[in-house]
C-alpha cells in the first residue's frame, strides 16, 4: 500500500482534530476557573520570574471573510478608544496585584489588527503596560501588522515603543483568491511595509501564508510563493485554511465549491513546504519555516521550541498573561480566558472585577500529556526520559498510550528506548497522533480538518 493510501486510511483527509495550541483545548475550559482563581495564580508568581504579556486588540478596518478571529469591524476609532480606556483599568488592576520582582520578557500585540491604533494610542498603551512590571532590557516585543492599515507614523510609534519583531499578514497574493476571501492586498503595499520595517531596524519579520483558500491551485500558489520569497522574511507560517462557517459566520461568504479538496490541500502544503525548504528555510514543527540563523530555528534545534496560543515560540517565560477581550493566560497551574465579547469584557472590568470567564486547572496527568503533545508538535518526537526528568515516575501513565500509538501506526512512528519518533511518512499525521494522547478529545467535528 502506498503512503498516500496509508494516510487516507488513517483519516488524514476526513478527520477533524485540534491544532493543540493548548492541552486541554479551549472547548474544555469551564466557568469553575474564575477571576478569584486567576488572581490567586497571579499572586503566586515569584520574584525573579519572567512574564510574557499578550495584548488583544479585537478591531479591524476590514473584515476578511476567511478569518475566524473574534474581531469587530469599525468605521471610526471611538470603540477602540473606549476599549483602551477599559484595558488601562485592567492593566492597573494587574499592576496592583502582581508581586514585586517580576520582569516582562515578552510582549505581543495581536488581534484583530493592532495597527488600527493611531500613534498616540500605541504610546499610551505601551506606557500603561510599563506600569505592570519593568520591561526586561532584552524583551522581545512583536506586533501583528496589517500592511493595508499602517502608515509611517504608526510604524515609527511602534518602533519607539520598543517593537523589535513584526508579523506581517499576507495569506495569498493572487487577485482571484484575494477577491474570494474579501481581502485586497497588493504585493507592492506589502513589500513597502517590509522595507520600511527593515529600515527602522526591525530584526525579524514573520509572514503568514494560508493554503486551502478558495480558487487556490498549484499555479496560483507558485506565484504567491515566489513573491513571498522575494520579500525574504525571516519566518514563514504556512497555515491550512480552516473552513468552519458554523463558528465563523463570515466564512459563509466562501462557497464550499470554491475550496480545494483535501487531497489538493495536501499537495498545496507539500508544494509550499518543498519550495521554502529549497529556498534555504528550516522546517519547524508542523507548519513553520525559518532561516537557519533565526532564533526560532535555533530554539528548535536545541529542543527549546514551544507551542502556545500564538503558535510556535521560543518563549520560555514562567507565565503568560493575556489582556483584553477573549485573551488567554497560562500559568504553571493552568489556563484562564477573558470574556469573549468586548461588551462583556468591559462590563466586568468597569465593575472592578477581573474579566476571567473560564479556564482550566491542570492535574499532574494533564501537565504530562500537555508536554508530551507539545513535544510531538514541536520536536516530532516524545522523549520519555526528558519528561521523567520533570515529572518523575508519574510519566509511566503514558507507557500504554505510547505503546498503543506504535501498534496502531507502525508506518508512521517508531518506539525505541522510551522514545516515540515520527517517521517522515507520518509527518502529516502529527495532529492525529497527538489526538491519540488526548484524554479529552471528542470527534465532535468542532475542529479543523487534519490536513
Ligand atoms: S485577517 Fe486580520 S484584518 Fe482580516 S479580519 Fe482577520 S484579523 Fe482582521
Amino acid at each position: 500500500m502506498s503512503n498516500l493510501d496509508n494516510l487516507r486510511k488513517a483519516g488524514l483527509f476526513t478527520r477533524n482534530v485540534p491544532r493543540y495550541t493548548s492541552y486541554p483545548t479551549a472547548p474544555f475550559f469551564h466557568e469553575g476557573v474564575n477571576g478569584k482563581i486567576f488572581e490567586s495564580w497571579v499572586r503566586a508568581l515569584q520574584p525573579g520570574m519572567k512574564l510574557s504579556l499578550y495584548v488583544h486588540i479585537p478591531f479591524c478596518e476590514r473584515l476578511c471573510w476567511f478569518c475566524a478571529c473574534r474581531t469587530q469591524g469599525v468605521k471610526n476609532l471611538s470603540p477602540v478608544d473606549a476599549y483602551l480606556d477599559t484595558m488601562e483599568t485592567e492593566i492597573a488592576h494587574l499592576a496592583r496585584t502582581l508581586p514585586d520582582g517580576i520582569t516582562i520578557a515578552r510582549l505581543h500585540w495581536g488581534g484583530g489588527s493592532p495597527t488600527i491604533l493611531p500613534p498616540q494610542s500605541i504610546t499610551r498603551l505601551t506606557e500603561a503596560l510599563k506600569t505592570i512590571a519593568p520591561f526586561d532590557p532584552d524583551m522581545e516585543f512583536s506586533i501583528e501588522i496589517d500592511p493595508t492599515a499602517v502608515d509611517d507614523a504608526k510604524l515609527a510609534a511602534m518602533v519607539d515603543a520598543g517593537m523589535n519583531r513584526a508579523s506581517v499578514g499576507i495569506q495569498d497574493f493572487t487577485p482571484e483568491v484575494q477577491k474570494a476571501i474579501g481581502r485586497d492586498q497588493s504585493f507592492e503595499v506589502t513589500r513597502d511595509v517590509l522595507l520600511k520595517l527593515r529600515r527602522l531596524g526591525i530584526q525579524s519579520v514573520n509572514t503568514d501564508i494560508v493554503y486551502g483558500l478558495p480558487h487556490q491551485d498549484s499555479d496560483s500558489l507558485d506565484s504567491t510563493i515566489a513573491r513571498v520569497l522575494e520579500l525574504d522574511p525571516d519566518r514563514i507560517a504556512l497555515f491550512g485554511y480552516a473552513h468552519v462557517p458554523w463558528m465563523a459566520k463570515r466564512q459563509k461568504m466562501i462557497p464550499d465549491s470554491s475550496l480545494p479538496q483535501p487531497k489538493e490541500r495536501f499537495d498545496l502544503f507539500n508544494q509550499a513546504s518543498d519550495a521554502f525548504k529549497q529556498a534555504g528555510y528550516t522546517a519547524l514543527g508542523i507548519d513553520h519555516f525559518a532561516k537557519p540563523n533565526d532564533s526560532l530555528a535555533i530554539a528548535a534545534a536545541e529542543g527549546r521550541m514551544r507551542r502556545n496560543f500564538q503558535g510556535y515560540t521560543d518563549d520560555t517565560c514562567d507565565a503568560l498573561i493575556g489582556l483584553g477581550a477573549s485573551s488567554v493566560s497560562k500559568f504553571p497551574q493552568g489556563y484562564t480566558q477573558n470574556r469573549a465579547t468586548t461588551t462583556a469584557y468591559t462590563a466586568e472590568i468597569k465593575a472592578g472585577n477581573w474579566a476571567t470567564a473560564r479556564g482550566y486547572s491542570l492535574s499532574v496527568e494533564d501537565k504530562i500529556r500537555a508536554r508530551a503533545i507539545e513535544m510531538l508538535m514541536c520536536d516530532l518526537r516524545i522523549d520519555v526520559p526528558i519528561l521523567r526528568a520533570t515529572y518523575g515516575n508519574r510519566v509511566g501513565l503514558l507507557a500504554l498510550d505510547l505503546q498503543r500509538l506504535h501498534e496502531i501506526y507502525p508506518d508512521f512512528v517508531t518506539y525505541e528506548d522510551e522514545t516515540v519518533t515520527v517517521r517522515p511518512e507520518g509527518f502529516h499525521m502529527i495532529r492525529i497522533l497527538a489526538s491519540e494522547l488526548d484524554n479529552y478529545h471528542s470527534t465532535s467535528g468542532k475542529h479543523s480538518l487534519a490536513i
